[in-house]
């Protein structure tokens, strides 16, 4: 465990406090890049909206809401063999509870409250080009300015609340699942309705229709659904995790997508269509995402090969599904895994329930919320609450929403008008010091989020030792670094068939965004990419020395 240090000083000059780094968001990523930027010695404060720690798990509190990736002991902080020996998981999905708990645990142990201001929205981030600092502005109206900004503002914590006519006027309980009460929420005796059947719907479905008098799920895609198995985390599985740390943190940093799978390498053209069927029908009893992982290494890429396990899930939702008509309502039809792939607690058993209704909005689609509940084209829903699990402005709403003025007042909504371009999905062009974990451009979402999140946090830290070694008071990305970023994401998303789909991974969800598939599927090459950035001496960026204008380029 790293030793406690003491709070390196920050000064206060006039009203204004000053800081080495400000950082947005108490999240898995602001936490980690807290702790390690603080390590380095730097001043460093953290804003964030929530009264607690833990992002994404701080908000999403709805019914069912689990780690739905690799599960337990794999989604969490690596770089620290203490937490891992200290930290005992009960279940191989564990709960948003558990999860929050885990991350307030860290904050403690590595002592990072101190340096964490929670309830402050950091309203407005404007660039100094004399001062080669950022200037944020709180809520409060309290500035603050800091040489680096260091954006972990999180992927998925904008809500997107649906422009349905009439949904201001619902008189009932109306919760958005990224928004969900810190007070308990009582479904028992009531008529509910759940509008979004993505990863969050899933999961709150099943949950809600146990307790509720009657729950309808607006679905408008149909989604393929894994099923989670969650179970208790056999001790003996921890045992071994901790024995073999060292090789195992080596083994997710080998791995594709961050995770412990063993990634097939088998096509499966190869297998006979029996074998398929056997392998398929062995992953699915095991659950989780070893299904799409480790079954097949074309399903992503061969539309063939991805039809041969999309028609095998269609199978098992008719299998599990009793009544036909529902089952048919709930069948998907784009290529499986395109869209973030759903794991589930029994999702497809609960339109078996007498309870529970399915409306198909494809064909009878919502025509206003009324205070009493939701007209769709053939009929009244009447109903006492309304869960939007609608999802979010993903990737990049939540620092569009914040809108930073960079270099001459350019606003970050100006720059990203129509393309999200960023250079190794940390940096901006006329963005100077100001970073991102997780940005448009990086593998975020479809890598192990705590791991990824310490591996760029890393790469900060380095570059922010390199400007500090060198006198340099700023760096940032060439155009034309962005220029060809842009290319290597898009030339590694055109090799599979995330892009003919619409998702949030495409923007598809949100009105009027930009389309464009800005995660990086490189996994471990993405990391090596980032290694030799900076080897290079930050090829494609270029620097001022401190306090002077003067631009040099880096290569
Ligand atoms: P989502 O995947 O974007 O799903 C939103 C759902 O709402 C979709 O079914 C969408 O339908 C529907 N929808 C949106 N606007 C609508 C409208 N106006 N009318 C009717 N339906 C509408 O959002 P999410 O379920 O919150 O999940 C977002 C992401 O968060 C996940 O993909 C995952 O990465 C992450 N997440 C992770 C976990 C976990 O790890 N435990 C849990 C939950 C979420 P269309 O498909 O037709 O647009």
């Amino acid at each position: 465990m790293t030793t406690m240090q003491p709070t390196p000083k920050a000064t206060t000059q006039g009203s204004i406090e000053h800081y080495d780094a400000v950082i947005i968001g108490a999240g898995v990523g602001g936490l980690y890049a807290l702790h390690h930027l603080r390590t380095m010695g730097l001043s460093v404060r953290v804003y964030d909206g929530a009264a607690g720690v833990g992002g994404t798990w701080w908000w999403n509190r709805y019914p069912g809401a689990r780690v739905d990736g690799p599960g337990s002991p794999f989604y969490c902080y690596t770089f620290s063999e203490d937490l891992m020996q200290e930290w005992d998981w009960a279940e191989t999905q564990p709960d948003q509870p558990s999860v929050l708990a885990y991350l307030e645990y860290v904050a403690d142990r590595l002592d990072l409250r101190r340096d964490i201001q929670l309830e402050t929205w950091i309203r407005d981030a404007c660039y100094d080009e004399a001062a080669q600092r950022w200037t944020v502005e709180t809520s409060a109206g309290v500035r603050i300015s800091a040489q680096f900004l260091v954006c972990a503002v999180g992927t998925l914590s904008a809500p997107n609340s649906p422009d349905i006519p009439g949904i201001q006027t619902f008189a009932g309980e109306c919760y958005h699942t990224g928004r969900w009460p810190q007070t308990p929420v009582s479904f028992a005796g009531k008529r509910v309705g759940v509008i979004g059947t993505g990863s969050s719907g899933v999961q709150a479905v099943p949950e809600i229709a146990r307790e509720a008098a009657h729950l309808t799920v607006f679905q408008r895609t149909p989604q393929y659904s894994i099923p989670a198995r969650n179970r208790p985390l056999d001790p003996e599985v921890t045992r071994q995790v901790r024995e073999n740390w060292a090789a195992i943190r080596a083994q997710l940093n080998a791995n594709s997508v961050g995770m412990p799978f063993e990634m097939s390498q088998r096509l499966a053209c190869e297998d006979t269509p029996e074998q398929r069927l056997a392998l398929y029908e062995d992953l699915w009893q095991k659950g989780g995402f070893h299904l799409l992982f480790s079954s097949y290494a074309d399903l992503l890429t061969n539309k063939e090969a991805n039809r041969t396990l999309a028609e095998f899930v269609r199978g098992k939702i008719r299998e599990v599904v009793r009544d036909p008509k529902t089952a048919e309502k709930l069948m998907p039809d784009y290529y499986l895994g395109t869209k973030r792939q759903l794991l589930d607690n029994g999702y497809y058993e609960t339109f078996n329930r007498n309870n529970v209704t399915l409306v198909d909005l494809r064909e009878d689609p919502i025509q206003e919320i009324t205070p009493t509940g939701v007209r769709t084209t053939t009929g009244n829903h009447s109903l006492d609450m309304l869960v939007l699990a609608t999802g979010f402005d993903a990737i990049t709403g939540t620092l569009l929403r914040l809108n930073p003025k960079g270099r001459d007042g350019v606003s970050l909504q100006e720059k990203w008008r129509a393309r999200f371009d960023t250079y190794l999905g940390m940096m901006i062009a006329d963005f100077p010091n100001l970073f991102m974990i997780h940005g448009p451009g990086s593998p975020s979402v479809l890598y192990n989020m705590p791991l990824g999140a310490e591996r760029e946090s890393g790469w900060i830290g380095d570059c922010v030792r390199y400007l500090r070694e060198r006198g340099l008071g700023a760096i940032e990305p060439t155009p034309d670094a962005e220029k060809s970023w842009d290319r290597e994401v898009t030339d590694l998303a055109n090799t599979t068939l995330y892009p003919l789909t619409d998702s949030w991974y495409t923007g598809a969800n949100i009105p009027g965004k930009p389309r464009q598939f800005c995660v990086h599927l490189g996994g471990p090459l993405y990391f090596q990419r980032l290694s030799e950035v900076a080897a290079k001496g930050y090829e494609g960026f270029v620097f001022e020395q401190e306090r002077r204008t003067e631009v040099v380029a880096a290569f």
